[in-house]
């Protein structure tokens, strides 16, 4: 199958394998976008390879019901070690990781951690789970949350897409990911563009100001009042500087918010 040519591991480019038995899935998302416009710039390459090619017979049965009983298939051992230490032999220094629900969760800094390498493996689960014994040829698993997905597919994209975003050049224009939430710890402050006026609703004037160091002011204190309200655990452990501290005592008068166009 044409997902499952192997290539050679190209430096400088970061290689992302995705091992699944619903490959197609992996493509499609990858296609579009931010993740399609760095696969042709040669930012990074996917690997999507079809774990049932590894499967052997006429039948290529990947699934089987588990010892002991119980609802449900389990993916069969044999095949998902094939595809993975196909990988290990292609992708000798990127690290290997099971997606699922009892894994490390994702979050920001793994995805800088991902980023780093020169690859990773993202192996995806689907029925009930998978062997037991596939555990000793990974290097972890991830989870994206504490929710049961039908497959592992869904977070795998989820990792890819996240990583993907921090590669150097991947976002075109280098500033966006930088002033992204969890970035330097605070949620994103709030955005506007055109229309000036949406049924009846403005844009902060200081927007309009055209001082820059006000807007960046504004927009400083927009993300300390929100991490504040929705995300305080955010700022838990996190020392706030003299600046910040001043800057979320402010009012909102301080910044003449009343809305353009309103
Ligand atoms: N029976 C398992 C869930 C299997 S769900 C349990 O109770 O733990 C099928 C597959 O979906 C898993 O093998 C895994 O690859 C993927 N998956 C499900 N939830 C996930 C999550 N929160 N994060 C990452 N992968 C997940």
């Amino acid at each position: 199958m044409w997902w499952c040519v192997l290539s050679q591991w190209t430096k400088g480019m970061f290689e992302c394998s995705v091992l699944s038995l619903f490959p197609g899935l992996i493509v499609a998302y990858a296609k579009e976008s931010i993740l399609g416009r760095a696969q042709s710039q040669g930012i990074f390459r996917l690997h999507a390879v079809d774990i049932r090619a590894f499967a052997a017979g006429k039948h290529r049965v990947v699934d089987d019901v588990p010892y002991g009983g119980g609802a449900g298939m389990l993916m069969k051992v044999e095949p998902l070690v094939g595809a993975i230490e196909a990988s290990r032999r292609q992708f000798p220094n990127a690290p290997i990781w099971l997606m699922g629900p009892c894994g490390r969760r994702f979050n920001r800094e793994v995805a800088r951690e991902l980023a780093g390498a020169p690859g990773v493996v993202l192996v995806c689960g689907r029925y009930e789970g998978i062997d037991e014994r596939v555990r000793a040829h990974i290097d972890g698993e991830l989870s994206i949350g504490d929710y049961i997905l039908t497959g592992g597919e869904l977070a795998a994209l989820c990792v890819m897409d996240a990583v993907v975003r921090l590669l150097p050049r991947a976002l075109g224009n280098e500033a966006s990911a930088s002033f992204e939430s969890f970035e330097d710890g605070l949620l994103e402050y709030p955005h506007y563009t055109r229309p000036p006026t949406f049924r009846g609703v403005g844009v902060p004037k200081v927007l309009l100001s055209g001082n820059h160091a006000h807007i960046a002011a504004w927009r400083r204190w927009q993300s300390l009042r929100r991490t504040q309200a929705w995300r305080p655990d955010l700022l838990v452990g996190r020392e706030l500087c003299a600046e910040e501290r001043r800057l979320l005592e402010q009012e909102e008068d301080v910044w003449s918010l009343d809305e353009e166009g309103a």
